[in-house]
């Protein structure tokens, strides 16, 4: 992260010191507390909550819960969501949280009572003008339903504001839960028109099938007739050269909890379904998945990033000269922060939008931020992800700019 703001700043000709400042979280809280387990012990968890840059608007990032959480990566995530929400353009800066943990091996009490002590502890410098968290990994509605619920009782009063990605009875928005996935197929949409691929039979393969992974299966299959030929899960993947039909995937995984031993499908492994011959990737589980040792070897014409950072700083100058187009993170899986937008800005005006409004308005802030990065790209003839830090670290930067020190 910080040697593509480095990267960029230096190619806008800021000076160092704007470069520092935009490279450093303005502040950090460690948390470290204590949660009764259901066998009676008691279990100190940490936690973290990094907030990296607000001069566009407040701090906005989402809660992961994974037990390679650590402060650097809460950091890099942090920041992300601030040149995140500036290439899309939303009025919000950057901010990231995360608990050391293995949910899959808690119970739902367990995980229930460690939300709600996390959100306690982080509620002295959250809030809804202040820093609005949302999901991320292994955290979903019923998570940020324990937040605003434990922050409201803090306050005495409802703040549905404070989080996004809550459950619609409770003021989330519609269209949230299928954002970034949605976002991410509309910038594959968009790709794909400027390339000349016809996105209708075209073969897919999808690393990580949680929110984001599972959802853009659909979407990419019922919306543009693509064929998703791989996916995979933490525990595996599967492969089919005839095409996996989303429905089924998707019952299968829900019955055994994996998509792995799906009926006709041959195993393949998260590092092989990468290196596929495939039109378009999408990678939408963990960071740091593609890297200098197999960039090489990607053979996607189109990489869309729906995780945050799965491609290192190496690799993309890998893909670069090989011609893979790299769909960056910060713009492509951008849906869910622009959704999470909505449904900040539908809390504080108390009134809700139909899904079919919050898919157009979704639709055409994807599209133009995709135009503005293609732009920068081919004005700089750099690569996507250049030409989006270059776009997002000059917002920033002007912003701070206008504010002074
Ligand atoms: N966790 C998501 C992301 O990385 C969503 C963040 C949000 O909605 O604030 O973009």
């Amino acid at each position: 992260m910080k040697k593509m703001v480095d990267k960029a700043g230096k190619t806008l000709g800021l000076d160092a010191g704007t470069i520092e400042v935009m490279k450093s979280p303005k502040r950090e809280l460690h948390v470290h507390f204590p949660v009764k387990m259901d066998d009676g012990t008691t279990k100190v968890f940490n936690g973290y909550r990094v907030q990296h840059n607000d001069a566009r608007g407040p701090f906005k990032g989402g809660i992961r819960y994974h037990p390679q959480v650590d402060i650097d990566e809460v950091r890099a995530l942090s920041s992300w969501m601030t040149w995140k929400t500036a290439t899309v353009d939303i009025p919000l800066g950057g901010a990231k949280g995360g608990i050391i943990c293995d949910p899959k091996k808690m119970s739902v009490g367990e995980i229930e009572r460690m939300t709600r002590r996390y959100a306690s502890e982080i509620s002295i410098i959250i809030g809804p003008e202040k820093d609005i968290p949302a999901p991320d990994v292994n955290t979903g509605g019923k998570e940020m339903a324990w937040i605003m619920d434990t922050f409201s009782t803090l306050k005495g009063y409802n703040c549905p504001g404070v989080i996004t990605g809550k459950p619609r009875e409770l003021g989330g928005s519609l269209g949230r839960p299928e954002a970034t996935s949605r976002g991410l197929v509309f910038s594959v949409r968009e790709a794909a028109k400027r390339t000349g691929m016809n996105l209708k039979g075209a073969t897919v393969a999808i690393q990580g099938y949680g929110n984001v992974g599972a959802f853009a299966h659909k979407l990419i299959e019922r919306d543009f007739g693509s064929k998703v030929i791989a996916v995979s899960d933490s525990q595996g993947g599967i492969v089919n050269e005839k095409g996996l039909k989303y429905d089924d995937v998707w019952a299968h995984k829900v019955k055994t909890g994996s998509v792995k031993n799906f009926p006709g499908s041959k195993p393949i492994s998260n590092e092989d379904i990468l290196e596929l011959k495939v039109d378009v990737l999408l990678p939408c589980a963990l960071e740091n998945v593609i890297t200098k040792d197999n960039a090489g070897r990607i053979k996607a014409k189109i990489s869309g990033e729906g995780a945050n950072g799965p491609t290192t700083f190496e690799a993309d100058a890998i893909m670069w000269k090989n011609g893979v187009l790299v769909l960056p993170d910060i713009l492509a899986n951008a849906g869910g922060v622009t959704v999470s937008y909505f449904e900040w800005v539908q809390n504080n005006y108390n009134y809700y939008w139909t899904e079919e409004e919050v898919n157009q308005r979704l639709d055409h802030k994807i599209t133009v931020a995709f135009k503005d990065v293609w732009d920068m790209h081919e004005k700089y003839k750099c690569n996507m992800r250049d030409a989006a830090y270059l776009l997002a670290v000059k917002r920033v930067a002007d912003a701070a700019k206008l504010r002074g020190l």
